[in-house]
């Protein structure tokens, strides 16, 4: 007889296409989820726009479209707000539908929960959630720092920092006395939390000691030239206590006698016993598997050589597989959700240059980019082989992508649109949006709201006949607007929000028009349609299911969405529906959709069996038992 369900094991691979993970294995890579592949059913999914990750992975995790459950793009705009103030959509807070993790938990079911990027603050009771926070400092709930590159290079440092505004530390000085150099390391930490350390070296030495201050009284810990450091342990300030802190070093450059560049990395901190639910296993994970790196190296990765930023991929893949393992093996689980964002950090880096139909626009030469890409998707293919030893042949498992990635040839300056149209009026001096003058706005990655009297604080539109003649000026100026470059239309839609319910977008967090870019424009994702395909790339989803009941190697590309996960994984595994889900069971990729109906029907069949059985018993003894 077939085996039932009894577990699943969810892979998310942010940024994965279908296309890319074809392209991949035609060239030989991707072993493990190649297997994965022949042993399963292969769908070339849809899933929701925005083609953006926070709406996505809560789509993924409740099988709701985003209207339904309110995390309508990266971020989120709280109606009657100002409409220039968002806030991370990387929070359970603002998801107004179950996730299947307490649906599952009403039935006594428990959750294991690694990187899921939407599921922080913990929403279940029993169970495991490791980070849960997003794939960017500021969408992250356990900050302390971000990654800090200590440098001599201050147009390193300046490209590095300056646009992703998380700490202002000083770029470093060099002193030197004797053959003796020295250097003093400035934290300046999410909180304001001043700290120096001081690194010291001799001039012929390819080693730094770094001491926890200038009396040299505590070493924290040494590095040498072209290496990482061992674990260095200190006390920072988090949630207005001091508490334990895990990071390490590379010293990526020392100078010497052809160069004179100092660069050391410094890894993100996180506070190690914030940073799981229950807490008690955050020490527990660090002990065992070292720092936990939450973004590896994102934010560094502007400011070191491509080298040390596959190193740190590899780093956090390798992080997330070792605490996946043990908790698969040494814990209770029956349903296991891990995110590696891996595949969508290096989309954003070397895509445009990865891709034949954009790669002499770069700074990077296309072999450069092919060798990068190629080493992060297998190390993350690594990561899927490995956790999916734990899948027993009664395990359901999936691997999904929210979205997928494409090269692109030009932004769309949304804002200076609807300025040239007189829809919206800023000071030419600091770029400020004079409210008072203006009309419209555009928000987040594909809405335009109205600054509409009543709603928004500095409201200017009438409602009625005044709000929809700006609506129909807005979508006019778009479909009008053609790019100088290229002389082509990029706009692909401008909808009404009311006509938007058809991309699954309402409710009252979406804007007042929402577009979508053709697949030319815009950037690697977000703003294309999920049907968009440049190149090699395309940003619809990938979904790769495998197991009890599941069709074996067969592919399918039909209206399947990222939202019918969920539906699948409650109908495969007796789960509850979330309440909220909208998605519907992937009926294609089972070998015997209707399984449950005939085994209704036999169970039907067996109690009619008995009742006639215990009927005859009872005619012929008299007595009822
Ligand atoms: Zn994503």
């Amino acid at each position: 007889m077939e085996k039932s369900v009894k577990k699943i094991i969810l892979i998310g691979l942010d940024g994965a296409s279908p296309q890319i993970i074809d392209h991949l294995i035609k060239k030989g890579l991707l072993k493990n989820i190649a297997k994965l592949i022949k042993k399963g059913t292969f769908i070339d999914a849809l899933c929701p726009y925005p083609t953006i990750t926070a709406s996505n992975w809560t789509t993924i995790a409740t099988g709701a479209w985003p209207g339904r459950h309110g995390v309508t793009g990266y971020n989120v705009h709280h109606p009657g707000d100002s409409l220039d103030k968002i806030y991370s959509g990387f929070n359970t807070a603002e998801c107004a539908t179950e996730h299947i993790w307490e649906a599952a938990e009403k039935v006594g079911k428990k959750s294991i929960l690694v990187n899921y990027e939407t599921s922080w603050p913990p929403t279940i009771k029993e169970g495991i959630v490791i980070d849960g926070g997003g794939p960017n400092f500021q969408d992250d709930f356990h900050k302390i720092t971000p990654d800090i590159v200590f440098t001599n290079e201050a147009e390193i440092y300046e490209f590095a920092y300056s646009n992703i505004s998380i700490t202002d530390s000083d770029t470093v000085k060099i002193n030197k006395s004797n053959k003796i150099c020295s250097a003093i390391l400035k934290f300046r930490t999410s909180l304001k939390e001043e700290k120096e350390y001081f690194a010291e070296w001799n001039d012929e030495s390819e080693e730094i000691t770094i001491f926890k201050n200038k009396k040299k009284s505590k070493i924290l810990t040494s590095v040498k030239k072209g290496n990482w450091s061992e674990p260095a342990f200190d006390k920072f300030l988090f949630d207005g206590k001091k508490v334990d802190t895990v990071f390490k070093f590379k010293l990526i450059h020392l100078p010497d006698k052809e160069n004179d560049s100092f660069k050391l990395l410094c890894t993100s901190m996180v506070p190690t016993n914030e940073f799981t639910y229950p807490k008690s296993l955050g020490p527990e994970l660090v002990e065992k598997f070292g720092p936990y790196h939450p973004r590896g190296g994102w934010e560094s990765s502007f400011a070191v050589d491509p080298e040390t930023y596959q190193e740190y991929i590899d780093m956090y893949n390798n992080w997330i597989t070792k605490a996946s393992k043990y908790l698969l093996a040494e814990k209770d689980w029956d349903i296991f959700f891990a995110i590696t964002h891996t595949p969508d950090y290096v989309n954003h880096l070397y895509m445009r240059y990865y891709d034949p139909i954009t790669k002499d626009k770069g700074p990077f030469s296309q072999e450069q980019c092919i060798s990068y890409m190629e080493r992060a998707y297998e190390s993350t293919d690594k990561m899927v082989g490995e956790i999916l030893e734990h899948a027993d042949d009664e395990t359901l498992v999936v691997v999904v992508s929210d979205h997928g990635g494409k090269a692109w040839l030009f932004d769309i300056d949304i804002r200076q649109i609807l300025i040239d149209k007189g829809l919206m009026v800023v000071n030419p001096d600091n770029g400020q949006v004079i409210w008072e003058k203006t009309k419209a706005v555009p928000q987040r990655a594909c809405y335009v709201y109205v600054n509409l009297k009543g709603r928004d604080p500095q409201g200017i539109v009438e409602p009625g006949e005044e709000y929809e003649s700006v609506r129909n000026q807005i979508i006019e100026a778009f479909y009008d607007y053609v790019e100088p470059n290229t002389k082509l239309r990029p706009f692909s839609l401008a909808l009404k929000s009311e006509d938007a319910r058809v991309l699954g977008l309402y409710g009252p967090r979406i804007g007042d028009i929402v577009y979508a870019l053709n697949a030319q424009f815009g950037h690697e994702h977000g703003q294309g349609l999920p049907t968009s395909q440049f190149g090699i790339g395309s940003l619809g989803s990938a979904i790769i299911m495998a197991g009890p009941g599941i069709k074996k190697g067969f592919r399918h590309k039909g209206m399947t969405g990222i939202q019918d996960i969920v539906p699948t994984l409650c109908y495969m595994a007796d789960i509850p529906f979330p309440d909220g889900c909208e998605g519907a069971i992937i009926y294609d990729a089972l070998e015997d959709p209707s399984f449950k109906m005939r085994k209704i029907t036999k169970l039907e069949e067996a109690l009619e069996k008995l009742k006639y059985a215990y009927e005859r018993q009872v005619s012929i003894t008299h007595s009822r038992f």
